[in-house]
């Protein structure tokens, strides 16, 4: 070991996966990453932006002092003036003015006293983080279904799979350590099957590939149900010990839409790919499901959620190592966020604000008479409506860390939402697309510079530790957030005096986080949630003997396929879907801070079928004009036969070729979270508005 270095073990920013490195520091600079072999999830084995999630650290336009917007700008202030301006305006207000988002980017503890100022402090339940836009779907889908909307197995029992059935899941781009489980599983003599639009490289990774149009996923998972059915191959046992509904179920997926024929029909897949599914799903024991945002971000997001977890008890794959229903969260902390109780329905540990004896528990346990009423506040995306179409309705709004201006559906109208909006803060790391509205932007330590926990896709708590120094005067979000709220008039209730004390009080309230303390996550380094006691090892995989409802069982559903919020037409006649590359993440604010992730890729692109190219005339890497009903983008193209005839596919990390500019707001009506991943678009040559486009026509998907 070289003089004056130190080796820091934490835990990757990035995605849901939740892998672990140390932070090779000295002098009080990051220097470079190298593997830690022992977590389990990744095994000293690190993804691209892993192995350079040290390069945005130090970046010049790092924020290091308050910023007040004045006559326009920003102006540097010191943190008194700054506190003394929000204290001001943020008692002006009444509860619900506020519309509040935290953060799956920051740790449990920042999370949890977010949520918790808000309740005290501001007395409202408007509160939400990104959870909405990428798997609120799941949570509400599979808490109906299992009573826990949690990832049901872990991410190395995935090895132990015979058969693992992707769907709407870019496994080996969105969380390649998780791919790598599919390559090893693959290796031991698992089939894979594979259900996308694009042929990504997870589905060129795959014993077999369904190649699907966007929006068709119950019909598809309807359809397999059918055929198992019909050939007897459902697991009876498991379907009469262990749930409950299924005879309405059956009756639905039986009924003649739903034949094979039908089905390939309606989603494009070859009717003889749709019988050799079934059969392998059904007959492969244990067959793990692995889904992601292709399934939860449609207007039927939630129906898409109860179909996959009807597909697993159908075949008996529920609460066994190497099955499941596994959902794979986005960002590192989207499971620890909303563990916390950033949601405007539940306290942490999902405890309903609507519940009298939860809400006295919080009062007791945090020692004050009064938060916000039992009355459910609003999601992010309702918020952004309010501030848009009833402006005065929302006045003020306290971001940690997000950034709705490239993130949230149909940009044009997220801007009118920001510019309606009377007072703004901002904690953040950068100044982002979002904080440029704010009135004050807070400066804040990224995860390198604090200490804290956060929860990963396969509910694993694990810890960040301190590397080295924020920058200039940022500070870590839970200091920020304690000291406003100390001035507010709560000294007691957040005066705590490390990350330590907040966890345990986390620990106290979160009934599935009673368990776990900073102490044992030094040995063995992480546990899976639930952990009840400080005895208990963690919970690999949830409902081995009876699911989480209220009787035990699990409950079918039965759904019907319906087609997306936006069909095609002439004017608008390609399908489009958006997503990541493997290269940056969600709204690049670190990423393309990274001179590594930057160099290798620069921008975004459209992706469309060379078919569709030749009868538009457009050329490889030719800048197009892509439309929708929302607005309009210029981004090169990138010709693929990749991708189905009729649909295109646009990365959405990119402020100058915003993917969200186009994409539909339209909501699933019980998990609010937006359609991006169909609406319809129009792709022409530059200055060649005239030409005629082409698509699948009036086809009603
Ligand atoms: Fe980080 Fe995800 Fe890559 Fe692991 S797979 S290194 S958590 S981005």
């Amino acid at each position: 070991m070289t003089a004056g270095v130190n080796f820091v073990p934490t835990t990757c920013p990035y995605c849901g996966t939740g892998c672990s490195f140390y932070l090779v520091t000295r002098d009080n600079k990051v220097l470079g990453i190298e593997p830690w072999q022992t977590p389990p999830v990744n095994e000293g084995k690190l993804c691209q932006k892993g192995r350079y999630a040290y390069q945005f650290i130090h970046s010049k336009d790092r924020l290091t002092k308050p910023l007040i917007k004045k006559n326009g700008g920003f102006v540097a202030s010191t943190w008194d003036e700054a506190y003394r301006l929000i204290v001001e305006k943020f008692k002006s207000f009444k509860p619900e003015e506020f519309g509040c988002l935290a953060s799956a980017k920051a740790s449990n503890e920042d999370n949890y006293l977010m949520q918790k100022f808000v309740r005290i402090a501001l007395k409202t339940n408007n509160i939400d983080h990104c959870a909405r836009l990428c798997h609120s779907s799941t949570v509400s889908g599979l808490s109906e279904v299992f009573g826990s909307g949690a990832m049901t197995n872990s991410i190395p029992d995935l090895q132990e799979s015979k058969c693992i059935f992707v769907i709407g899941s870019n496994t080996f781009e969105q969380h390649p350590l998780i791919g790598r489980r599919l390559v090893l599983a693959r290796k031991s003599g698992a089939k894979i099957i594979c259900a996308d639009p694009r042929y990504t490289p997870t589905a060129k990774q795959a014993d077999l590939y369904l190649s699907m149009y966007s929006g068709t996923d119950v019909a598809l998972l309807n359809g397999l149900m059918h055929h198992i059915i019909e050939n007897g191959w459902e697991d009876s046992d498991f379907i009469k010990s262990r749930t409950k509904n299924y005879d309405s179920m059956k009756k639905t997926v039986m009924k003649e839409n739903y034949n094979l024929k039908n089905v390939s029909e309606i989603t494009g897949v070859r009717e003889s790919d749709l019988k050799t599914a079934a059969e392998w799903i059904a007959k492969s024991k244990p067959c793990a499901l692995v889904f992601a945002m292709g399934i939860t971000q449609h207007t039927v997001g939630v129906d898409n959620v109860k179909s996959v977890a009807n597909l697993m008890m159908l075949t008996g794959n529920i609460g066994k190592p190497g099955s499941g229903v596994n959902p794979l969260r986005g960002q590192n902390n989207v499971q620890g966020a909303s563990d916390m109780g950033c949601l405007p329905n539940v306290y942490s540990g999902y405890q309903m604000v609507t519940d009298k004896e939860s809400r006295n528990k919080m009062m007791k346990i945090w020692g004050v008479a009064e938060i916000a009423e039992s009355r459910v506040g609003y999601t992010a995306t309702e918020m952004i409506d309010n501030l848009a179409d009833e402006p005065g309705k929302i006045k003020c709004m306290y971001l940690l860390g997000e950034n709705p201006m490239l993130s949230d559906p149909d940009i044009n109208h997220v801007r009118e939402a920001l510019e309606n909006v009377e007072f703004m803060v901002s904690q953040e790391i950068f100044l982002s697309e979002t904080a440029e509205f704010a009135d004050v932007v807070l400066p804040a330590a990224c995860y390198a510079e604090k200490n804290g926990t956060h929860t990963n896709t396969e509910r694993r708590v694990q810890r960040w530790r301190k590397a080295i120094n924020p920058p200039g005067e940022a500070k870590p979000d839970w200091l920020i957030i304690s000291e406003i709220a100390r001035l507010m008039g709560y000294e007691k209730q957040f005066s705590y005096k490390n990350e330590s004390e907040i966890f345990d009080e986390i620990a106290r309230i979160t009934p599935s986080y009673s368990g776990i303390n900073y102490d044992r996550l030094e040995h063995p380094y992480a546990l899976q949630w639930p952990c009840p006691d400080t005895n208990h090892l963690g919970t690999q995989i949830l409902h081995t003997d009876k699911f989480a409802t209220k009787d035990g069982l699990g409950i079918f559903m039965a759904v019907e396929w319906k087609p997306p919020a936006e069909v095609t037409d002439p004017r608008y006649p390609l399908i489009l879907t958006t997503g990541r590359s493997i290269w940056h993440w969600h709204t690049g604010t670190m990423t393309r801070r990274s001179e590594t992730l930057d160099r290798e890729v620069k921008t975004g692109w459209v992706e469309i079928n060379t078919k569709d190219a030749e009868t538009l005339g457009i050329e490889d890497g030719e800048k197009v004009k892509v439309s929708s009903r929302r607005g309009e983008i210029e981004i090169p193209a990138k010709l693929t036969e990749d991708i189905k005839i009729g649909e295109v596919f646009i990365p959405f990390h990119f402020k100058e070729c915003p993917a969200n500019v186009l994409t539909n707001n339209a909501v699933d009506s019980i998990s609010k979270i937006p359609e991006y991943k169909a609406c319809a678009v129009k792709v022409e040559k530059m200055n060649d508005r005239d030409k005629e486009v082409v698509g699948r026509g009036q086809r009603a998907i």
